[in-house]
């Protein structure tokens, strides 16, 4: 059986696709840069008062303060943020400004409003100020033809702002991969309906989409499937004509309905393995396909369909990555993020595939079974500079409130037995605030 380190890096060697697409600048937050991003401007594109105030030359306001004020001649014509002016101004003389306008010529600085006092037509300036002072000038932001953000760089708000001023509209990034989700189960109810005994409401179809959402990745919920090889065959292949990445859940044990494995052989999906030494989460399987059967309207008529959350269907011919989550929701979610996650983010450009970890302290003992790998939900905190964590309660893979009280994955490795109060494990930080 394959270690959970294998099966890591079994998932993001089959990942050397990217999604290129050029999306609208306020579509590419958080997304990667797939081109460099270059100015065809300089910014600011002219020199320009950076206060409200008074252009004026510093030789003039030499030497003014509060007890030796200067005297100008005050230019008849204001000038506004947006006009261009056409006049000089000479010795003696100063012009108002506003911030951002043009600085006329003949003048050299902008005494701050503040600074200044208005008496008969002529202003007081109380400050010197030197060549320069109070001017933006051209290209000091941006120069023409510099790389303004490279390529690869991830995208914050700042960067939607700079390529707004250099006139970039649209922008070539990393897409994010459509990922589908399929519960199967015969014994699946929706969140709607009252349990019976041999009925479980289907959980993993809303934990999942909501581990998707996390990171920002658009998802379609294909829903509750029976077991019935037939109607799981058809909902893969639909979900298949439509989505990069699959996401079943239920139906890859050894149990007799299990059909999930024979229906992916059938369709030619490249099994890349199946099995994972680690708990929770061993029946854990993943392959690859290419879509070739898919008929071109077949996928037309899909997308047409349009039941896409958050992004318009991308209808791909590449390579396209199934996994076979085991039925449990603790198993589902946790091996979302040991394995689903860090392959979107490597399809999708960034450079920290999984989730911080952290050393951290055991508060009491754990048991745990020397020879696999073992997941476990705790609650981390941080005192001083150190890290602690203790258990959330039962660890059986059913079990989804210790799971909705963790911040935190412990990881026990392979080698160790039961860990001790005080011994320390890497433990995944699974939420924002710590
Ligand atoms: P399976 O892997 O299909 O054998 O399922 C393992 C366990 O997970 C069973 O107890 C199922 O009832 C449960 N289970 C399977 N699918 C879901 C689901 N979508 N939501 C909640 N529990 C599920
Ligand atoms: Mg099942």
């Amino acid at each position: 059986m394959l270690s959970v380190k294998e099966a890591q890096e079994k998932v993001l060697s089959s990942a050397n696709r990217r999604i290129l697409k050029k999306v609208p600048i306020l579509s590419s937050l958080s997304l990667i840069l797939a081109q460099d991003v270059v100015s065809n401007d300089d910014i600011p594109m002219y020199d320009n008062s950076a206060v409200d105030g008074y252009a004026v030359r510093a030789e003039d306001v030499k030497g003014a303060d509060r007890g030796y004020p200067v005297r100008l001649k005050l230019f008849k014509k204001d000038i506004p943020a947006g006009s261009v002016s056409d006049f000089r101004i000479e010795l003696g003389h100063c012009v108002s400004i506003m911030t951002g306008a043009p600085i006329p010529s003949g003048c050299d600085c902008v005494v701050m409003k503040e600074d200044t006092e208005v008496e008969n037509g002529e202003v007081l300036v109380y400050r010197e100020v030197s060549a320069g002072e109070n001017i933006r000038y051209r290209g000091e932001d941006i120069k023409k033809g510099d790389i303004v953000l490279p390529k690869g760089k991830k995208i914050y708000p700042a960067d939607i702002g700079v390529m707004a001023s250099i006139g970039v509209s649209e922008v070539l990034v990393y897409y994010p991969p459509t990922v589908g989700i399929i519960t199967t189960g015969s014994e699946l109810i929706e969140v709607s309906e009252k349990l019976e005994v041999g009925k479980v409401r289907d959980s993993n179809s809303y934990s999942l989409a909501s581990q998707i959402k996390e990171i920002n990745v658009p998802y379609v919920r294909f829903g509750i499937v029976m077991d019935e090889k037939k109607v799981i065959k058809n909902k893969i292949l639909e979900a298949l004509a439509m989505c990069d990445i699959l996401l079943l859940t239920g139906g890859v044990s050894v149990g007799e309905y299990d059909y999930v494995k024979e229906i992916l052989d059938e369709i030619g999906a490249n099994l890349i393995f199946w099995r994972v030494n680690q708990k929770p989460g061993k029946p854990l399987a993943f392959w690859t396909f290419k879509n070739k059967s898919t008929s071109k309207r077949k996928l037309e008529s899909l997308k047409s369909e349009s039941k896409l959350e958050g992004s318009d269907s991308k209808l791909e011919t590449d390579e396209k990555f199934i996994f076979g989550l085991p039925g449990n929701p603790v198993s589902v979610m946790v091996c979302f993020e040991m394995y689903v996650r860090p392959l979107v983010s490597k399809i999708m450009g960034y450079e920290r595939l999984f989730r911080n970890s952290v050393v951290a302290q055991a508060l009491h003992d754990f048991k745990h079974k020397e020879g696999r790998t073992e997941f476990v939900r705790v609650a981390v905190e941080k005192r001083d500079k150190q890290y602690f964590f203790k258990s959330t309660g039962m660890q059986g893979s059913g079990i989804l409130t210790s799971m909705s009280r963790a911040n935190g994955i412990a990881v026990f490795p392979e080698n160790v037995g039961d860990v001790r109060e005080g011994c320390e494990a890497e433990v995944y930080l699974i939420r924002d605030e710590i």
